[in-house]
């Protein structure tokens, strides 16, 4: 009778829920976690069911955590974590199904967690929260009885749950966002995970201790609260000046390295130290009787608000200038010696970074740079590996919780990354280092001829993306320069480079590979390279697919034909060749062309010295240029393909995107055969032909190309020696027959198999 009761009672919830108790919890609610244990007795109540929990899931951990419960142990309250798919509940939210069991512990799922009190409740019902594809957490009621829940108790659930998930969803924010701003600063704990896997963006290898960014300033506001001392306005205008020339000492440093690119890059922070409205803003503060370190911090918070909202994104870049000048006028007040350089020889962990960013970075000599977002062939990657910094990219967002200064082992040669390396693994590396470092002097033995086992040459050409790289292409006897990425510029400027500025830049290449081709592409932005000072380039919702590359190029005749000038003057006397990127049809190519002509005659006409018979070709990024080959040969002096972008496009894979870079796969059926096509046309019209990609230098692929025809690559200079060493071994027939065998092949599966073989 009492069952039968508690039925007729249960099957009326949805009725009491609606008429508005809900609605009252969060407002009657002290706190997040009382809000959430209030919601939990009152659905156990109207249940009547003896236990009542709600598990809220964290996105970036992919857990979910227990945060309320009413007949569980509450000790396990915020302590009891459940992977997605671990567990009932866990499955429940994996799988975003409804898990009704009637005898949990005989399902092969339950998980049975000490001192919890399950195990008594055989009943089990878990109803998960989502709104759309988000997931928020999970509702679970359970009862002693076996078979106790009905149809309509799920029901039921389902309704009182579908009116809590937007409330619910607020609360898990709310509390995620106060747990972010408390930062683990206690060492002992321990980062769960020793051992992570992830893409190589740049090469090397570096063993040192690490700093998570977007840390960083939260623990300095930490210190700020905790310090008792009070200082003077005269301490707060010593720690300006010393900003100032931390500031300076970097500014030069960067600019003696990397005088192509690094023009004023801490320009904009320097200028915020002398801005009278932000200083006066903080002296104000201070004569109210704010602690100055305080009165740093609101200011720059308010200055950080401000700047994001500003609809305008080489602005709202500059909040990270901003922050970074708080952190830096509050260390020097506290007077934290570290920071002049304080990424000094750390691994600098981030989730995500600018190409600006990387450049200041290496102002400061760090070691390594973990990112948790981006692709490696994107050009934070191409950036790094100029500048000889490792890099590797880890989609594992727990790393932001990493301890500062845990020690970090990275092997940028594979995509290795360990935590707190044990003595054995530390000394593994150290022996591989330095046999690369042997490796690595051995580049003088480098012939300045390469040739197959059968004596064909092959030219390997170098990609240059910084004037910094020129001295290494030089070193490994590159043939002539292939790509020269001449994006760089452009993108770490507040503006754009004059033709003059251009024009110094561009001779200082020609002048260091004097006698030898030289490639140089046009400006190549959009995508992942975005000139945040040109506002049309703002919000694009598909910038891959939006005003890129030539497209921008030819929409803004002015800014391309200075660089044309620039080049043409700078190309004087030399072996010169104008390349024009991403072009999708013949009439795109003409256009570009014609430009060339008009500065070629603007140049004529007023008696300036410049190459009047440059070569003019272009690279094949595009799926569309397969089809139109044939005209294509007719039209251009030569071609370089472009695989990065190739491959996005033919695969519809974003180059940068780490969470389906398992998607984007050079061997795919599609991209050889579609090379081979290319490569026949451009031989058959006597086009001079390369591959300027990554692929150029990934081993397992030369035998495929030198197969089909391709007698030119252009890469990394730092992979010459060794493609060298694999390109003497390759015998053309025998490559030519391996080749034709990859042709047949359809299936992923088996070609993976094939190249694997031969890597
Ligand atoms: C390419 O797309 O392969 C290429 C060489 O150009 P980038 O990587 O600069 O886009
Ligand atoms: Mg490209």
């Amino acid at each position: 009778m009492k069952k039968l009761i508690a039925k007729v009672f249960r099957d009326n919830t949805k009725l009491i829920c609606d008429v508005g108790e809900i609605g009252g919890l969060f407002t009657d609610s002290t706190s997040l976690e009382s809000f959430l244990q209030k919601t939990v007795e009152m659905i156990a109540q109207h249940m009547n069911s003896q236990v009542c929990s709600i598990y809220l899931y964290n996105e970036e951990q992919r857990d979910l955590t227990l945060s309320a419960t009413k007949g569980l142990n509450q000790e396990h309250i915020g302590q009891l974590r459940l992977k997605l798919g671990e567990g009932l509940t866990g499955l429940a939210l994996k799988e975003l199904r409804v898990i009704e069991e009637r005898c949990a512990s005989q399902n092969p799922n339950f998980k049975c967690v000490e001192n919890l009190g399950e195990e008594q409740y055989e009943s089990f019902l878990a109803v998960p929260i989502f709104r759309g594809a988000t997931k928020i957490g999970a509702i679970v009621i359970q009862n002693k009885n076996k078979a106790y829940f009905s149809a309509n108790d799920e029901q039921a659930l389902r309704a009182i749950t579908s009116q809590l998930a937007n409330t619910i969803e607020m609360t898990r924010l709310f509390m995620s966002i106060n747990e972010q701003k408390k930062p683990s600063t206690d060492k002992t704990v321990a980062f769960d995970s020793k051992f992570l896997k992830g893409q190589v963006g740049s090469p090397g290898f570096a063993f040192a201790q690490a700093i998570v960014l977007e840390n960083d300033l939260l623990r300095l506001e930490e210190k700020v609260s905790q310090s008792k001392r009070v200082y003077s306005l005269a301490e707060f205008q010593k720690a300006l000046r010393t900003t100032e020339i931390q500031l300076e000492f970097f500014q030069k440093n960067v600019e003696e390295k990397l005088s192509d690119v690094a023009s004023l890059i801490f320009s904009a922070q320097i200028l915020m130290l002398k801005d009278q409205s932000f200083y006066q803003s903080i002296v104000k503060l201070v004569e109210q009787g704010m602690n100055p370190p305080k009165a740093i911090m609101v200011i720059v918070d308010d200055y950080v608000q401000k700047f994001q909202k500003i609809d305008n994104a080489y602005l709202r870049e500059k909040s990270q200038d901003v922050r970074d000048i708080g952190r830096r006028l509050v260390s020097n007040l506290l007077g934290d010696s570290e920071d002049l350089g304080k990424y000094n020889q750390c691994i600098v962990i981030s989730r995500e970074m600018l190409p600006s960013e990387v450049l200041k970075l290496s102002s400061q000599r760090i070691k390594g740079l973990v990112l948790l977002s981006g692709g490696t062939t994107s050009h934070v990657s191409i950036l790094a590996q100029s500048l000889q910094i490792p890099l590797i990219i880890v989609d594992e967002p727990k790393l932001i919780n990493l301890p500062e200064l845990t020690s970090v082992l990275m092997d940028a040669q594979e995509g290795n990354i360990y935590i707190d390396p044990s003595k054995d693994i530390k000394h593994t590396y150290e022996e591989k280092e330095k046999l690369r470092e042997r490796a690595s002097h051995s580049k003088g033995k480098i012939k300045g001829c390469t040739r197959s086992r059968d004596g064909l040459r092959i030219q390997l050409m170098a990609n240059i993306n910084l004037l910094g790289d020129l001295q290494y292409a030089r070193d490994v006897k590159a043939d002539g320069i292939g790509l020269y990425r001449t994006e760089f510029p452009f993108i770490v400027r507040s503006d754009f480079p004059s033709e003059e500025e251009q024009y110094v830049i561009y001779q200082r290449l020609t002048e260091g590979m004097k006698g030898k081709e030289i490639t140089f592409r046009t400006l190549d932005i959009g995508g992942d390279k975005v000139l945040s000072y040109f506002e049309s380039h703002v919000k694009e919702n598909n910038p891959f697919l939006g005003m890129r590359s030539i497209r921008f190029s030819l929409r803004h005749e002015e800014i391309f034909s200075q660089q044309i000038r620039a080049i043409l003057r700078a190309g004087y006397k030399s072996d010169l060749r104008i390349m024009f990127p991403m072009i999708s049809s013949i009439d795109e190519f003409v256009s570009a062309r014609n430009i060339v002509d008009k500065c070629l005659k603007q140049l004529k006409d007023l008696n300036i010295k410049h190459h009047s018979q440059p070569k003019i070709g272009m690279m094949i990024e595009l799926p569309a240029v397969v089809q139109i080959m044939e005209e294509l040969a007719l039209e251009a002096d030569f071609f370089s393909i472009g695989t990065n972008d190739f491959i996005q496009y033919m695969l519809a894979v974003d180059r940068t995107n780490e969470k389906v870079s398992d998607l984007y796969l050079p061997e795919h059926p599609a991209i050889l055969r579609a090379l081979k096509i290319i490569v026949s046309t451009a031989n058959k019209h006597q086009k001079d032909i390369s591959i300027c990609g990554d692929m150029a230098h990934q081993k397992q692929f030369l035998s495929y190309f030198l197969g089909v025809g391709i007698k030119k690559l252009s890469l990394n200079p730092a992979y010459i020696p060794e493609v060298q060493e694999v390109i003497e071994s390759i015998n053309i027939n025998e490559a030519e027959e391996q080749s034709r065998k990859l042709l047949t092949v359809s299936k992923l599966s088996e070609m993976k198999k094939m190249i694997i073989n031969k890597g």
